[in-house]
């Protein structure tokens, strides 16, 4: 059949919206998730131009700069809005936001992402090592895989280990940690408020995902050592506060209230970072090969 231009046009329409349609239709975010992640929290001011923008417990970060801001995290799909909420009451605008980056390539970090990038325009940036899986909606994902549990996201530039991004002066640098997925990632922000200056650490921290130990994943063959490199490389770090992908990780609600006033040294807690990454090298042992 010969098709006219119009036509021609209208029937890619028409296959491009089929497509979209059906890969929507595919995507099975799991389900019965802890009620935390979906409940709305205070949004509230970290140290400097760092902001607390998540939900209850899917930590989620904003940079505030004059030059647009970096959102880290964006939680589940239906994180979306929630997170809107929080980065309006703070008083800036959806628009503004240039840059999206993960700690991590799993739906409670991503889900809102394809949402997210479409409403502000932003570019993504993600760890090369994450790239693959956060394409093509965590099927490739060595322990929560099988079946696309978001909606896909094609990346804008692929971040090396250290790498920094520079975001209206302030300085942003990716830590790769792999392990809890290939591409894994820790941020270092240095930030100031008019009496201090912070080093502010977001870690991944590298909790075990997968039910089967570390030499029974073909899929993820590094996983072993690079859960012991990670482990090595968090401890070695120095930061004057730090936060995480879940606000359960850092006690954020032991560590602040609603209506708390700006205090960054409410997360400083040196000693519960050191407790938390012992607790999960115990975790991580038990997956390693039995001598
Ligand atoms: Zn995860």
């Amino acid at each position: 059949m010969k098709l006219s231009v119009p036509k021609l046009l209208l029937s890619t329409a028409f296959f491009a919206f089929i497509f979209t349609f059906t890969e929507a239709q595919n995507v099975r975010e799991p389900k019965n998730n802890p009620a935390e992640w979906s409940a709305p929290t205070e949004p509230f001011r970290i140290a400097g131009n760092l902001y607390y923008v998540g939900t209850y417990d899917l930590a989620c970060y904003l940079v505030a700069t004059p030059e647009g801001h970096v959102l880290i995290n964006t939680g589940l799909a239906d994180s979306e809005p929630l997170i809107t909420e929080s980065v309006q009451k703070l008083g800036f605008k959806m628009a503004d936001i240039k840059v999206l980056l993960t700690t991590q390539a799993h739906f409670d970090h991503v889900a809102a992402m394809a949402a997210l990038k479409q409403k502000t325009g932003a570019k993504v940036f993600i760890n090369k090592a994450d790239a693959a899986v956060l394409a093509d909606g965590g099927a490739s994902d060595y322990g929560l895989g099988g079946d696309t549990s978001y909606q896909p996201v094609k990346a804008d530039r692929l971040l090396n280990d250290r790498e920094i991004i520079t975001a209206g002066g302030t300085q942003i640098q990716m830590l790769h940690h792999p392990g809890h997925t290939k591409g894994s990632s820790s941020f270092l922000i240095k930030v100031k408020d008019n009496k201090k200056a912070y080093s502010v650490l977001i870690a991944n921290m590298p909790s075990v995902v997968t039910g089967k130990a570390f030499d029974e994943i073909p899929d993820y063959p590094t996983v072993a050592a690079d859960y012991l490199y990670t482990l090595r490389a968090m401890k070695q770090l120095s930061f004057d506060i730090w936060v995480a992908s879940h606000a359960s990780q850092f006690a954020l609600h032991k560590k602040r209230k609603p209506g708390d006033a700006y205090n960054p040294e409410a997360f400083a807690d040196r000693g519960g970072y050191d407790t938390a990454l012992k607790a999960l090298e115990a975790e991580v042992q038990k997956k390693l090969p039995k001598k």
